[in-house]
């Protein structure tokens, strides 16, 4: 797979969507073409050695700002992969409304190699070539966690930033995905696995579409299998498990487990946790990594890196429904072979935009230097009280004690997090779907998908009224 270009894929599809749209052809080429690209090679001590580290920033769009993308640590990061990642970001925030350019970073390690000051000192550098180039700021561009990274890295981040810019008022806009005690926000770490049930529920909710897949409506009593049991893929199978979904199997990159009757997925983290490894998980069928995917299951949900179904497994693929909460985890060959078995699949430019999501949320948050609720919360418990009272004592009836406690209840920050989480995926699944059926043209969700979004960029462009 190594040698197939990831942004040409990204380049193919947009190409493809972008027939159904009715833009000059500048226009589109001006939205498809990465508009700043920041390669760096900078040295750092690794136990007593020098070592040069090779890393980058790619900022995709600068339709809107400030960028916004993840930066991944791996070893298979390389500029194209980082570019064709940035790409899926522009379009990514713009179907979920989201008022963000698409960016993304990597920094080619193997995180697991080295130890935490090491990781705080390569990071800290990076930060530092970040800011050095003006590549980094609450209005210029915003990294998040991604593949191999998490809040403990955003904080180094955040942590380097302010100390560049003391005076800088909004300086903890500068990064999301932080931890909560630094300006990060209650639900970032559960939101992407969360949008990406909030997805494939809606999917699921659509009698006409399930009719059509030979399944049931919802999801009770649904199968099914995760690949990629990080951070994306526990989430995942945690909220389809508690939603009475049974996750049949996992799959990570050193193993697969399986059981028909449902795995317990807090007990199987626990056991990675301390065994180190996914296989011989009591009360389950070990299998190899690869055959993971291969399960029969109703939803195949992979969660880890792009290219895993390509055109030699795709034929072995016995889900209904596959859930892209990866990026481009389908080569555009396997696509073609998947399409063709009928296999609805929901594509990642929508499926997994529940952490950008919520990381706009915590932007906002910083910005406002608020926490959400705190101004409102007790305001709406005291009136939506009263206005009980005096309807109780109008009608001479008593609200049970459970249903006042609910009524009255103000929300949380966690509270509006997921409920502006679950409105912005139903409303970008609507309109993907909507797409999809209007033109008959269109054969598959993640044409439409990028038709919403290819569209709504368009008009900010044109909005904008100028092309010097
Ligand atoms: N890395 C995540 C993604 O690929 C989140 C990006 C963000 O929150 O900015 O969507």
């Amino acid at each position: 797979m190594a040698n197939l270009s990831f942004f040409k894929s990204v380049s193919d599809y947009f190409d493809n969507a972008a027939q159904h749209l009715k833009y000059p052809k500048g226009l589109l080429d001006q939205i498809k073409v990465p508009n700043s690209v920041l390669s760096l090679r900078f040295p750092v001590k690794i136990a007593g050695k020098i070592e040069i580290i090779e890393a980058y920033r790619v900022q995709h769009s600068h339709h809107k700002v400030p960028c916004k993308g993840g930066i991944r640590y791996a070893m298979g990061v390389n500029q194209d992969e980082v570019t064709a990642l940035a790409a899926l970001m522009t379009l990514k925030c713009a179907i979920v409304d989201v008022p963000f350019g698409g960016a993304k970073g990597g920094i080619r390690i193997d995180a697991r190699k080295y130890t935490d000051q090491q990781l705080q000192r390569i990071t800290r550098r990076y930060t530092t070539e970040l800011i050095k180039k003006k590549f980094i700021g609450p209005g210029i561009d915003v990294p998040a966690p991604d593949y191999g990274t998490g809040a403990k890295e955003m904080a180094w981040i955040l942590d380097t930033y302010t100390t560049f810019n003391p005076d800088q008022i909004d300086a903890y806009g500068c990064v999301t995905g932080k931890p909560v005690n630094l300006g990060g926000i209650r639900g970032r770490t559960e939101a992407t696995g969360l949008g990406v049930f909030y997805g494939i529920r809606e999917f699921c909710d659509q009698a006409e579409d399930m009719k059509a897949l030979k399944l049931n409506t919802g999801l009770e009593g649904k199968t099914v299998v995760v690949q990629g049991f990080g951070n994306v893929g526990y989430w995942s199978a945690k909220f389809f498990q508690n939603a009475g979904a049974i996750v049949v199997g996992i799959a990570e990159y050193d193993g697969a487990v399986y059981n028909p009757k449902g795995l317990d997925i807090d007990a199987l983290s626990k056991h990675v946790k301390a065994s180190g490894s996914i296989t011989n998980f009591a009360g389950s069928k070990s299998l190899p990594s690869n055959a993971g995917l291969e399960i029969e299951c109703d939803i195949l949900i992979p969660a880890a890196i792009e290219s895993v179904i390509h055109k030699e497994n795709a034929k072995n693929i016995k889900a209904k429904i596959i859930g892209e909460a990866a990026n481009g985890p389908i080569t555009p060959a396997g696509e073609k072979i998947l399409l063709k078995k009928k296999i609805a699949i929901l594509p990642d430019t929508f499926l997994n935009a529940g952490g950008v999501t919520v990381s706009y949320f915590e932007w906002l948050k910083n910005l406002s230097h608020v926490r959400f609720g705190r101004m409102d919360k007790r305001f709406y418990e005291n009136s939506t009280s009263l206005m009980l009272d005096t309807v109780e004592r109008i009608t001479d009836k008593k609200v049970n004690k459970r249903d006042r406690k609910q009524i009255v209840k103000g929300a949380d920050e966690i509270d509006l997090v997921y409920s502006g989480l679950e409105e912005t995926m139903i409303n970008a699944f609507h309109e993907i779907r909507e797409t999809y059926k209007r033109k008959k043209t269109i054969s598959d969700l993640r044409t439409a998908a990028f038709v919403v979004s290819i569209d709504k960029i368009a008009k900010s462009y044109l909005s904008l009224g100028i092309f010097p």
